[in-house]
């Protein structure tokens, strides 16, 4: 079998993504490499693929259990012989699989870094013949990625060990130059085909709203999506809880999860997620590396995150499969305050001495501040975040909040005159919050002990809301006019940019949302769902997906959730929705026939094939 095939007839699909193809390659001729990819574009085909096609076997280094456990169901649901060894297993059903991969019974197997240089472990691998060590989730190894993880320093020592080194193939969603370059030389790989695919997601739909009533938001963002699968992320688990607790008294199914729960309750929790059991996940950020869930519809953040990086692989987990799906980031201006709270009190590495604590906090503040920028700006939000990531696209995506939002341009220049004019006057030395309360008048302690009543420009806006003075305030960082210092005391400064700015020589204007209309049309409840399946019929050239086609299709969706019982595996292991949309239309008659449809290789045919075409045959 060529590599072609072995996507045809394991996985089902017809042709390879973008980079998929040269990644396999250099692969197959022995070169190491390193994929740069973002979530949901298939890095696992890329090791996975070859592996098949190599003799002897692919281990493959992966952070988390859950992570593992998902690909290694869906491969041994697509026929191929996988296993897992992690601290999930009893060391019976370690030693029992230990003995199987020796006996030559896997092709691929998941290892959890620290596993490699045990003994036990070590045993098995200097005996047996590995092809190559594939490392999922690579930026792991990087001190400057944002998921550290020392136990991934062992794969060196591991490989090292080995009586011939393998291929190494490396992988990650984060795109970085310092954690691309530390990747490589971490792992040291020999002269790496180095493969960068565009960032960009074009199912994805990026919207920033900053709602007084966050809650009240959500729930009517829940209400026009019932049963969708989606995932609200929450900052702190205080508020993880309040707000599924909220839900749930308000009727709706969520589930949660945050670090604090016992193992057990993770686990289960996240299953009744994965397995289409509860449809909401209210969770802070320990959620989701390594949920590979495809038909998550929507990703909220409750809360702005404390960077892009994490921004982006969180809302990433929204659409998988390709399908339209929204990330809708909900603003409050608290949300910078608890983020700089965490910086200040960050003590997760406890390796790093003094100066290097200083450095990454520096270097968390800017990032803080970036990602405060991409809530206030009023450009395309996809254009912002590829930029941010190093890419250069066309600026209007007409996929995102702003691209698709009416705004109004504002002249904000006596507003900003009165910011900047404050900033000088009292010796640029305060923060922003100060800054603000000034110029607006509050009579507060901090503003009576600096003097700062006694400022010419206090109170001299003392009409417009505070809000407003902060969009304006961040409107003149991103455009340059002013300066907020990234160390603890985010001190605003001028810039050279302020002079001209105070002296009254340049005009400030700023786009501000148009205020929506009262008797705006309320959108269709659930039409989301079905507009993506008329959408997906269109793709096939159907006519369009009437009445009868999501009749058929919610008989061949409960046929899927009862196979996924018996399984015991997530819905989506068993059949995309885009696979059983294509049998809504296609409605293939043989086995021949099966193989057709995209998501359909031989084996799940031959497993599934005679259950679905009765199904449709039954409604035909
Ligand atoms: P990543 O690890 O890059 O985030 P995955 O490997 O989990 O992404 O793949 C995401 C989804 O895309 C999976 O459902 C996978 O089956 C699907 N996929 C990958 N490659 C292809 C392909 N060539 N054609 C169709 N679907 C694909
Ligand atoms: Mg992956
Ligand atoms: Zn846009």
């Amino acid at each position: 079998m060529d590599k072609q095939q072995v996507l045809k007839e394991y996985f089902g699909y017809d042709g390879f993504r973008e980079g998929q193809e040269e990644l396999m390659d250099a692969v197959l001729s022995s070169r190491d490499v390193l994929g740069i990819m973002p979530t949901g574009a298939g890095k696992s085909l890329c090791f996975q693929i070859p592996a098949l096609l190599m003799e002897g076997i692919t281990l493959v280094i992966s952070p988390l259990i859950s992570l593992m456990k998902d690909q290694v169901e869906a491969l041994n649901q697509a026929g191929v012989h996988a296993a897992y060894l992690n601290s999930s297993l009893t060391p019976g059903q370690y030693r029992k699989a230990l003995g199987l991969a020796a006996a030559g019974r896997y092709k691929l197997i998941y290892v959890a870094p620290e596993r490699l240089v045990t003994e036990a472990f070590l045993d098995f691998a200097l005996h047996a013949s590995i092809a190559m060590v594939a490392v999922d989730e690579a930026h792991c190894v990087s001190q400057w990625g944002q998921d550290f993880r020392p136990s991934y320093l062992k794969i060196v020592e591991f490989v090292k060990r080995l009586p011939r080194r393998p291929v190494l193939a490396a992988f990650t969603a984060t795109a970085t130059k310092e954690v691309r370059e530390d990747v490589a030389a971490i792992l040291t790989l020999r002269d790496p085909l180095i493969r960068i695919t565009g960032f960009d997601r074009p199912n994805l739909y990026f919207a920033v709203q900053s709602p007084k009533d966050k809650y009240g938001t959500l729930k009517q963002y829940l209400n026009l999506h019932p049963g969708e699968s989606g995932i609200i992320y929450c900052l702190t688990r205080k508020l993880e809880e309040e707000v599924c607790v909220r839900l749930r008294s308000d009727g709706i199914s969520a589930a949660r999860y945050h670090a604090g729960l016992s193992d057990e309750e993770r686990r289960r929790n996240q299953e009744d997620f994965i397995y289409d059991r509860v449809s909401v996940m209210v969770a802070t950020n320990a959620f989701g590396m390594g949920i590979d869930k495809s038909n998550v519809r929507y990703v909220i953040h409750y809360n702005m995150p404390k960077n892009m990086e994490s921004y982006y692989q969180e809302a990433g987990r929204a659409g998988r499969d390709g399908e339209p799906s929204d990330c809708i980031l909900l603003y409050g201006g608290q949300d910078v305050v608890t983020n700089q709270l965490f910086i200040e009190n960050n003590r997760d590495n406890e390796e790093l001495g003094g100066q290097e604590l200083a450095l990454v906090q520096q270097r968390d503040r800017e990032r803080l501040k970036k990602m405060t920028f991409y809530c206030f700006t009023r450009e395309c939000l996809r254009d912002y975040i590829l930029r941010y990531f190093g890419e250069y696209p066309a600026s209007c995506c007409k996929n995102c909040g702003n691209c698709l939002s009416q705004f109004e341009t504002a002249d904000v220049t006596e507003t900003a005159k009165g910011i900047a004019g404050c900033v000088k006057t009292s010796g640029q030395r305060y923060g922003v919050t100060v800054i603000l309360d000034t110029i607006h008048g509050a009579n507060t302690a901090k503003i009576r002990s600096y003097r700062l009543e006694q400022n010419p420009f206090y109170g001299c806006l003392s009409k417009v809301p505070i809000y407003r003075l902060r969009q304006v305030l961040n409107h003149l960082q991103l455009q340059g006019y002013l300066n907020v210092t990234a160390d603890a005391y985010a001190v605003v400064k001028l810039t050279e940019l302020s002079e001209e700015l105070i002296r009254g020589e340049v005009q400030v204007l700023m786009k501000l949302p148009r205020e929506e209309p009262e008797d705006k049309k309320k959108p269709e409840k659930g039409g989301k769902a079905r507009r993506r399946r008329q959408s997906l019929a269109a793709e096939l050239h159907a006519e369009a997906f009437t009445e009868k086609e999501e009749k058929l299709f919610e008989e061949l969706r409960a046929l899927r959730m009862k196979i996924a019982k018996e399984e015991h595996v997530p819905p989506y292991v068993v059949f995309s929705d885009k696979t059983l949309v294509h049998l809504c239309i296609q409605k293939p008659a043989s086995q021949e026939e099966l193989l057709e449809i995209s998501g359909i290789g031989a084996f799940k045919a031959k497993k599934y094939g005679k259950r679905f075409l009765e199904c449709m045959g039954n409604q035909a």
